[in-house]
């Protein structure tokens, strides 16, 4: 598996970053996850989004505490934020930056790299000179420098999910793709004094952090709607067993989605994501 942790600022499309990368692990056959972990909910406030890519389902949901890839698109978060925390050795850490990857701080084995998505995307007239959008473009280097996804992926899933000027975008992420510079790591992970397995020691980081197994939470008691799906209209997709935040949605020997109603507390995402509207949120009375 592939954690990918994505830190933005508010505007700049770091949680739609992550919701692309996973749509683009999909068109090339992989099981994704993304979701967004928001502080002040305001325009120019940080925000981290995560994404993990797998080729087997991923039952995993807690945020990413130990990330095999770095995304920052704001380099101005550099000197505020840590954004290096838990980075693997043999990481990866990619910044939105006009400077050359040498000028990173990186922990030992981590690898650098940077892309001007800034002037890229000014230059597709993604965002504005102030406010510039660069997400796109920050993917196409990150295909390039990671190889987590392919860029043909990308641009696909640029053609179908962006709604606003995908052909800037998908040339945006082609220049971001051809222009990354990427650097070895300062001390490559294979000469490493001591070998750090994988998962091993991740910083704990303060907030909500899941420590148990999230269906051992019994939420229904939050409840006042509860998802009902209409099964023969059921593509079988599994996006709602996917982005469940609570694994309250196991699948049958059929691959059909079934709701633990112990676990679940109706948040209606499983309703919000379901593509064929097959999963409708009823009020407590309709559903007894
Ligand atoms: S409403 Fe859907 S997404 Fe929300 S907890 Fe229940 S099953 Fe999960
Ligand atoms: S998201 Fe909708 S179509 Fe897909 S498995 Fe769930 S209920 Fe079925």
């Amino acid at each position: 598996m592939r954690e990918i942790r994505f830190h933005g600022r508010g505007g700049q499309g770091a949680v739609v970053a992550s919701e692309l990368l996973a749509q683009a692990a999909f068109l090339d056959g992989k099981e994704p996850q993304s979701f967004p972990f928001f502080g002040v909910e305001r325009r120019g406030a940080p925000v981290t989004a995560y994404a993990r890519i797998d080729d087997r389902p991923i039952g995993l949901r807690t945020s990413i505490v130990a990330p095999d890839v770095v995304v920052v698109l704001d380099p101005g978060l550099l000197g505020t934020t840590p954004v290096t925390d838990g980075l693997r050795p043999g990481g990866l850490l990619l910044v939105n930056s006009a400077r050359p990857p040498e000028r990173l701080a990186v922990p030992p084995g981590v690898y650098r790299a940077t892309v001007d998505a800034t002037a890229i995307a000014v230059e597709h007239g993604l965002g504005s000179r102030t406010m510039p959008i660069v997400n796109t473009t920050v993917l196409g280097a990150l295909a390039r420098a990671s190889g987590v996804v392919s860029l043909e992926a990308l641009q696909r899933a640029i053609d179908r999910y962006v709604p606003s000027r995908p052909r800037e975008n998908r040339a945006a992420a082609a220049d971001g793709f051809a222009s990354v510079r990427l650097l070895d790591a300062v001390v490559p992970p294979e000469r490493l004094a001591v070998p750090v397995a994988p998962g091993a020691s991740p910083t704990i980081p303060e907030g909500p952090v899941a420590t148990v197994p999230s269906r051992s939470i019994r939420t229904a008691a939050w409840r006042t709607l509860t998802p009902e799906i209409e099964l023969a209209r059921c593509t079988r997709c599994n996006f709602c067993w996917k982005y469940c935040p609570d694994d309250a949605i196991e699948l049958d020997a059929q691959g059909f989605p079934r709701i633990v109603l112990d676990s679940c507390k109706g948040c209606g995402i499983c309703a919000a994501v379901c593509p064929p509207r097959t999963i409708a949120m009823v009020g407590l009375e309709e559903a007894a």
